[in-house]
């Protein structure tokens, strides 16, 4: 019913005073008027008793005015003498003396001589019967029309009677004017038309009729016209027959109009009094309510996630809420703070995760200048197994402390175990490198941990700035895949290669492609040559595979060769390869070339003794040398049963190669373990050495260290005369590179190895020949 509780206080308390006002005044009311009926029936028998004696009193008065009258002797014999001008004096006297209102002489003949010459001369016969009953009748008289209370004596000597008599209307008057209430007296006669005439006569009649016969003195309310009367009917004792009565009669309904006043004053106290109740509720209803709307908001507010407290005033029960209020929302925003901070923040490093990055990249202010680093700890599985997983924890921190300082604002996240991202600013890729290459070298300071000095290396994968259809997720993606890029190109940094990553979705089917693949003849192999800087010749080369895939074209192995070792295909690949490399070794044979042809063996073929069978059973069948090329990592990864193989292929006259020499967590200590005879140097470093001195001085003394190990050493990636020369400088054994060849196919690679002329032009090139011998190759 009532939408606001200060609705419902008002009107509830202001229902409640008008009742007890009502109540009040209603018992008031019903109290004065039952006083005032009391009072009135009281001061009317009063009023009632107090006419009699008065009328008695004067009556006897009058009586002995009138009876020492009949005997003055002068009046007697007027009288006697029926001296009438005498007779007048004589009653002027009486009148004086007895302060009567009427005189006259009634004669023995029944005349009257009144004081008045014009007065009535005939005795009223009533009157006339009581003289001449009774010896000094009194009472009510009517004469001439008129009311008196009126006493007789007889003159001595039958002479005749005096009359005297005063008015009862005075009486009637002196009596309304005595009375202390407001009463109406008449003294009403029976006529023939009975005792009252008017409006009322049937009523007053009655009541009249009805109070002389019971002769008590009771005052009865009538219903009359002007509304309840209080009336009261004494008879009164009649003088010549015809009687009268006091009729006493007070206005009931009109007897509580002397009380008005205190009801007028009674109910504009009780409107003042309602008004400043409702004033009054309302403002406390506003005080008891304004918290609670206050309250009502806030919790309106919190459902809707917006932590607000509020205002506590005073110290009743409804601040006590607001405080317990105030508590809930404090402990519910800090409830949530924590949970926010849970679902944005690493456990292990207290670094902002991945979900926190996204958000930061969402709200990048310039998304169009946001680079995204990954930068990845490089062989951190190793790292960990050696300082155990707390520390490797505590690694991360550090080098996200790190992070934070060196790009201070930008945004930071751990996004795997062993993953940092970072948002750079920057305005070009070539600016964002260079930047991303700042962040390299600063992470690479020695760090101590807990005592322990650890010499960490990091390689950055580069996301570019994502474009606006793009999702903060992908760009970490994008980031997280240009670090897979750069380390298996064994670079440093790499920015995303979007051709080279091609289409997860279609990267799938290929796997599911890859067996066909090996048995449907849609892979081939190339040749890449080694040159030999001893001899001056092509004496070995490596076979490269290629899948020519139906529809997708040309599909590079970097692509390939990792899925096939993650579905398990590798195995029956390589094994393709070793076969086809035996079928080409031969036909090289056949045309004069009996050179020693490399197969890459992946890693995780050369602990699986299946394969090290089937392997050996092929190279009993080459015709010449054969050589596996394995990635040092690889070895690493699994050292009992790999070493166990390659020692195996080794005793079988497999020449073993190190792969990839210098990408990895190099350990030339372990390398003296290995039936090894060559080892590659990564194209990365051999690229540089023309322009790092610090990679030039890297490679100079691998190759030193090896030679002192016994090994040969092949530089791979040689493009430019500059680097071919100075690795010739350096006592390189081998080289091998797009300088020397591309990967070609046997066709090629026999026209190749049949030109002299660019065999003229290699041998003088590693002699510091360059300028001339590229003029004339070009
Ligand atoms: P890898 O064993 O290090 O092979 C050398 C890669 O460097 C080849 O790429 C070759 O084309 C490329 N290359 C040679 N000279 C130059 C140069 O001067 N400059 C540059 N920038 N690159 C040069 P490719 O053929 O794409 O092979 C990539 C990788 O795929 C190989 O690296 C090897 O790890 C793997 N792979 C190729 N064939 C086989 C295979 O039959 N079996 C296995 N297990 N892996 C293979
Ligand atoms: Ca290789
Ligand atoms: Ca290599």
């Amino acid at each position: 019913m009532f939408v606001r509780l200060r609705h419902k206080l008002t009107v509830l308390y202001a229902g409640l005073f008008c009742a007890a006002l009502i109540l009040i005044g209603g018992t008031a009311y019903v109290v004065i008027a039952d006083a005032t009926q009391r009072l009135a029936r009281d001061q009317l028998v009063k009023a009632s008793e107090i006419f009699e004696r008065s009328v008695r009193l004067r009556t006897e008065h009058l009586a002995a005015s009138a009876d020492s009258a009949a005997n003055i002797v002068s009046l007697q014999q007027a009288a006697a003498g029926r001296d009438e001008s005498a007779i007048r004096t004589q009653l002027e006297a009486l009148r004086d003396n007895a302060n009567a209102d009427l005189t006259f002489l009634v004669t023995r003949e029944g005349l009257v001589i009144a004081e008045d010459a014009n007065a009535p001369t005939s005795v009223p016969p009533g009157l006339q019967r009581a003289l001449a009953q009774t010896e000094a009748p009194s009472g009510i008289l009517v004469f001439d029309g008129r009311q008196y209370h009126a006493a007789t004596a007889r003159i001595p000597g039958g002479l005749g009677w005096l009359v005297v008599g005063g008015r009862l209307d005075g009486d009637v008057q002196a009596l309304e004017e005595l009375a202390t209430i407001p009463l109406d007296a008449s003294t009403p006669l029976h006529t023939s038309e009975g005792w009252a005439q008017g409006e009322d006569a049937a009523a007053l009649g009655a009541l009249i009729e009805r109070q002389v016969r019971a002769q008590s003195l009771r005052a009865e309310a009538i219903e009359t016209s002007s509304g309840r009367t209080l009336a009261l009917a004494t008879p009164l004792p009649a003088l010549d027959g015809s009687p009268s009565v006091l009729l006493l009669r007070y206005q009931l309904d009109g007897g509580l109009t002397q009380y008005s006043a205190l009801f007028g004053t009674l109910l504009t106290v009780g409107l003042v009094g309602l008004s400043l109740l409702i004033a009054g509720s309302w403002l406390l209803a506003n005080d008891i309510t304004r918290p609670l709307s206050t309250l009502e908001s806030a919790a309106q507010k919190l459902q809707e996630g917006v932590f607000e407290t509020v205002a506590i005033v005073g110290r009743d029960e409804l601040a006590r809420l607001a405080a317990s209020f105030n508590a809930m929302t404090g402990a519910l925003r800090e409830r949530e703070r924590k949970i926010t901070h849970l679902a944005y923040h690493d456990a292990e490093t207290r670094l902002p995760n991945r979900l926190a990055l996204e958000r930061r990249l969402a709200s990048a202010p310039q998304p169009e200048r946001v680079y995204l680093a990954a930068i990845g700890v490089d062989r951190f599985t190793e790292v960990r197994g050696a300082i155990g997983y707390t520390l490797a924890g505590a690694l991360m921190r550090v080098l996200g402390q790190r992070l934070l300082q060196l790009v201070p604002n930008a945004p930071v996240a751990r996004l795997s175990s062993d993953v940092l991202g970072v948002g750079l600013l920057a305005d070009s890729e070539a600016d964002a490198r260079k930047r991303a290459s700042a962040l390299i070298g600063a992470l690479e300071q020695p760090l101590a941990l807990e005592g322990h000095n650890l010499d960490i290396n990091v390689t950055i994968g580069l996301a570019q700035p994502r474009a606006k259809t793009e999702s903060p997720g992908a760009m970490i993606e994008r980031a997280s895949v240009a670090l897979d890029q750069a380390r298996s190109a064994r670079q440093k940094l790499g920015l995303f290669d979007e051709a080279a990553y091609g289409d997860p979705a279609r990267n799938l089917s290929l796997m599911s492609e890859m067996r066909r693949a090996v048995e449907s003849g849609e892979l081939m192999i190339v040749h890449q040559p080694k040159y030999d800087f001893r001899t001056g010749r092509i004496g070995s080369a490596e076979c490269l595979v290629r899948w020519r895939h139906p529809t997708r074209g040309m599909i590079a192995p970097d692509l390939f060769i990792p899925m096939a070792e993650e579905t398990g295909h590798i195995r029956a690949l390589t094994e393709w390869v070793l076969r086809r490399a035996i079928v080409d070794q031969k036909r090289l044979a056949a045309a004069g070339w009996p050179l020693t042809l490399a197969v890459n063996v992946s890693g995780r073929l050369i602990g699986d003794d299946e394969f090290a069978r089937a392997a050996l059973e092929l190279v009993a069948k080459a015709p010449h040398q054969l050589c596996f090329e394995i990635t040092e990592t690889a070895v690493i990864d699994n050292p009992q049963k790999a070493l166990e193989n390659i020692e195996l292929f080794a005793s079988k006259g497999v020449r073993i190669s190190i792969d990839d020499y210098g990408s990895g967590l190099s350990s030339l200590a372990y390398l003296k373990q290995l039936p090894a005879h060559e080892l590659k140097i990564d194209k990365l470093f051999v690229q540089s050495i023309t322009n790092s001195q610090r990679d030039a001085l890297l490679v100079r003394s691998t190759i030193e260290l090896a030679h002192g190990l016994g090994l040969d050493v092949v530089a791979e990636g040689v493009e430019t005369p500059g680097t071919f020369a100075l690795l010739a400088s350096m006592k390189c054994d081998l080289t091998q590179g797009y300088l020397i060849a591309r990967p070609a196919t046997i066709e090629e690679l026999i026209a190749i190895l049949g030109d002299e002329k660019r065999m003229r032009f290699y041998q003088q090139t590693a002699l510091g020949g360059v300028a001339p011998a590229a003029a004339r190759l070009a």
